[in-house]
């Protein structure tokens, strides 16, 4: 008998808890030949989420429950949850359910088969709006184009995974995790695993752009140094231009071409874009030392107030 352990992360999720629940645990108790865990994490919710969480732990002591002392954001709650599991295989999953809990079976087969990380990839993707479909593909090709591992596009954090997988995880001291880049680092035999996303079951989206330029940071940030490299390249760049404004300078002086007028637009010009280029490399180099300073406080990546049913 193995089994299977699912970890969903929710933030303000009251509308969605019981839903996702009744539909997980259908799938769950018709599985043959698996026990299960259900881990759901509170990413600090102030609405009835937690209440009706703890209602559910009490009648199903398969189901397990984490709070968090406050919004510490989804990829802290996967990961929390990821520290808990006791199952072979893991499940990750949306509580929106715009990942169907159906497919379980399936991908189930797909580990038995002996595949480690299989990952779901969207063959398409109801709801969503045309903003947030742009700005994902954008954000993958930017990824993929500097990322020295191949980070599957299309791809959300719904996946099953072999318990190796996730010890290796959870072995990473790291924060500002992105989990589906890290997933894809660790290598093992990978599966893409097509689905159709569905759209939100209930409530809107708990991912507003802030969320998500956080997450495309960590993505790039945590992923890849390339940005550093491009600081180089303008300060090449900026070199090279500002050679060919003194060159064009000197000779407008020596000649007689221009009057004052035209030289103050030539500072000017010059100035603002250098200018303009330190800022930006300013700010590429501190969002890394943001990291490094992170990473050296040792803080805990989240906070846990209170847990059911584990020990
Ligand atoms: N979530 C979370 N903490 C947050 C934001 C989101 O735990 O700070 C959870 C949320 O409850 C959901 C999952 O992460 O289970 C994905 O969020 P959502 O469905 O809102 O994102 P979207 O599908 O719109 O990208
Ligand atoms: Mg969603």
């Amino acid at each position: 008998m193995s089994k299977i352990s699912v970890v969903i992360p929710m933030y303000y999720e009251e509308e969605v808890v019981n839903e996702c629940y009744n539909r997980l645990e259908k799938v769950l108790i018709n599985l043959e030949n698996y026990e299960y865990e259900i881990i759901f994490v509170n990413d600090g919710s102030k609405d009835k989420t937690l209440e009706l969480l703890t209602k559910i732990a009490k009648e199903n002591k398969n189901v397990k429950v984490i709070s968090f002392s406050r919004n510490f954001g989804h990829q802290a709650a996967v990961t929390a949850g990821l520290k808990f599991v006791t199952g072979d295989c893991i499940l990750i999953i949306d509580a929106d359910l715009q990942d169907p809990p159906e497919l379980i079976p399936e991908m189930l087969k797909l580990w038995e088969e002996g595949n480690e990380v299989i990952y779901g990839e969207r063959k398409s993707r109801e709801g969503e709006s045309k903003f947030k479909l742009f700005t994902a593909k954008m954000f993958y090709k930017t990824l993929n184009s500097l990322s020295d591992v191949e980070i599957p596009k299309n791809t959300g954090d719904f996946r099953l995974v072999d318990r190796k997988v996730v010890d290796t995880i959870n072995s990473m001291p790291e924060h500002n995790k992105f989990l589906r880049g890290l997933f894809s680092w660790v290598g093992y035999k990978q599966y893409a695993f097509e689905y159709e996303r569905k759209e939100r079951f209930a409530g809107k989206t708990k991912y507003p752009l802030k969320k998500m330029v956080k997450l495309a940071a960590d993505g790039i940030i945590g992923f890849s140094t390339k940005p550093l490299k491009i600081l180089g390249g303008l300060g090449i760049i900026s070199i090279i231009i500002s050679f060919i404004l003194l060159v064009y300078a000197l000779l407008s002086f020596a000649f007689e071409w221009n009057n004052l007028e035209a030289g103050w637009t030539s500072i000017m010009v010059a100035i603002t874009f250098f200018a303009g280029v330190q800022l930006i490399s300013i700010w590429i180099l501190s969002e890394y030392v943001g990291r490094i300073y992170d990473e050296s406080k040792q803080r805990p990546e989240y906070i846990i107030d209170k847990t059911i049913n584990i020990d």
